[in-house]
């Protein structure tokens, strides 16, 4: 297909871009990005709230990354990590196993994805355990490919049969306390008691702060409580920390806020800082029960494991765990203060950079808003200068996620526009048509 010249970006976008493979909140369409700002077509310059959903930890075109990148593209050592070694896919093993916590021997696998990286631990957990169940959480998204899809319980993924032998259990909301931590628990014990025999039982997949669900922090003692249960049935604990992982809950790693003792760790998005990698750690005698057995071609080639060396190097070196623990504070602090102008602030939520903010339709009631609401206020904030997105399983939760470099003056200039723009939407500023094509899960 000719490409005119007069058409925008946007339109070149819906003309050739599979609807599948999009999930736009906003118009927003791109040509740059520079640290923690996105450069609209045309030129304007937006607060990057979102980290393109987690990716752009160290926000856009880092130095160090850059660096990395270029050095290991210019004198390249391979682009197939299955077929020769190469150095930064070594080292970045090397960091991964230094920062992940065990005493046990330890072995990584890298992929392109933290879907990949989920189907990954998932066969990798079946094959080994020749046990052919999984636990997973409604509310949990765990990817976008066959496996990992399967054991993922958000609504966006009805369109898709659960994987046979999976068992979802509610994901106890503090908020919305539907299902009480101790709830849950008793259903998983009569579970284990009845129907799903816990010596059939794999693997449990935990996101320790649940993302697209909808921000939601599990009560304190929850996770522990069944990490307990399945060191008794020899269940293997996988936590799935590809979109809170690697500093940005204010921690290294979220499991650690909840003592967790994984037995596998998931990484992704944040990882590759940009570019597709992600990994899996667990123990030697887990991943190696086989040999070639998760075979992706170009899965740990040297340009995007020497990208994701730079993005450690930059978490550990530059203070950003600290950092994020630190602003992510204020960030949150700043759009509380906002509770009694908003009438439709219910809750704000999360650790660290990974921060959500609940809109009610009723502060005693709490139910959501209609999704109209989050996607205006998502949109009045892109026409004022600010990209994010938004996330649950009713489509209320605002999602923030922006890089660990926001800065001070970046955390209150994006709750100035968060501010504005709830005030501009509850004064009718934006119309129901301007929103219909943006309301995506
Ligand atoms: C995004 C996400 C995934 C999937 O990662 P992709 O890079 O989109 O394949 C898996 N788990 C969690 C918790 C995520 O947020």
């Amino acid at each position: 297909m000719m490409t005119s010249p007069t058409l925008s970006l946007r339109e070149r976008d819906a003309r050739a871009i599979a609807e599948i493979g999009r999930l736009r909140f906003s118009p927003l369409s791109l040509t740059g990005g520079k640290g923690n700002r996105l450069i609209e077509e045309g030129g304007r310059s937006l607060l990057d709230l979102s980290g393109s959903a987690g990716p752009a930890i160290l926000g856009y075109g880092h130095p160090a990354i850059v660096e990395a990148v270029e050095k290991s593209m210019r004198d390249m050592a391979g682009a197939s990590l299955l077929l020769y070694a190469n150095e930064p896919a070594v080292s970045l093993a090397e960091t991964l196993l230094r920062i992940v916590p065990g005493d046990v021997d330890r072995r990584v696998w890298f992929g392109h994805s933290g879907s990949d990286a989920n189907d990954c631990a998932l066969r990798v957990a079946v094959a080994a355990t020749k046990r052919p169940r999984i636990i997973s959480f409604i509310g949990s998204y765990h990817g976008n490919l066959t496996g990992s899809m399967g054991i993922s319980g958000h609504t966006a993924m009805t369109h898709t049969l659960p994987r046979a032998g999976v068992l979802l259990l509610p994901y106890p909301d503090p908020f919305r306390p539907q299902f009480s931590a101790d709830a849950v628990l008793a259903l998983l014990d009569y579970q284990f008691e009845t129907t799903c025999p816990p010596d059939q039982v794999a693997a449990i997949f935990i996101e320790p702060l649940m993302s697209d669900g909808g921000i939601i922090v599990p009560p304190a003692g929850f996770l522990k409580a069944l990490q307990e249960r399945c060191r008794r049935h020899g269940i293997l604990i996988v936590v799935d920390e590809v979109k809170v992982g690697l500093g940005r809950s204010g921690m290294m790693h979220c499991f650690e806020h909840e003592g967790l003792e994984p037995d596998l760790v998931i990484f992704g998005k944040g990882l590759g800082g940009g570019l597709p990698l992600s990994a899996v750690v667990g123990p030697q005698s887990i991943m190696d029960h086989a040999p070639a057995f998760a075979l992706l071609t170009t899965a740990g080639n040297p340009v995007a494991t020497a990208a994701g060396g730079a993005v450690l190097r930059v978490i550990e070196e530059d203070g950003l765990i600290e950092r994020s623990a630190r602003i992510g504070t204020l960030f949150a602090d700043g759009l509380r203060a906002l509770s009694t102008k908003h009438a439709t602030m219910g809750d704000v939520r999360g650790r660290g950079l990974a921060v959500g903010m609940d809109l009610v339709k009723d502060r005693q009631t709490r139910e959501p808003v209609h999704p109209s609401v989050t996607a205006k206020i998502i949109y009045r904030g892109y026409q004022l200068g600010a990209a994010f997105t938004y996330v649950g399983l009713k489509a209320n939760v605002l999602e923030f996620m922006p890089p660990l470099t926001l800065s001070e003056d970046e955390a209150a200039e994006g709750v100035a526009i968060v501010d504005q723009a709830m005030t501009d939407v509850a004064n009718g500023r934006v119309a129901d048509a301007d929103v219909a094509s943006f309301m995506m899960w």
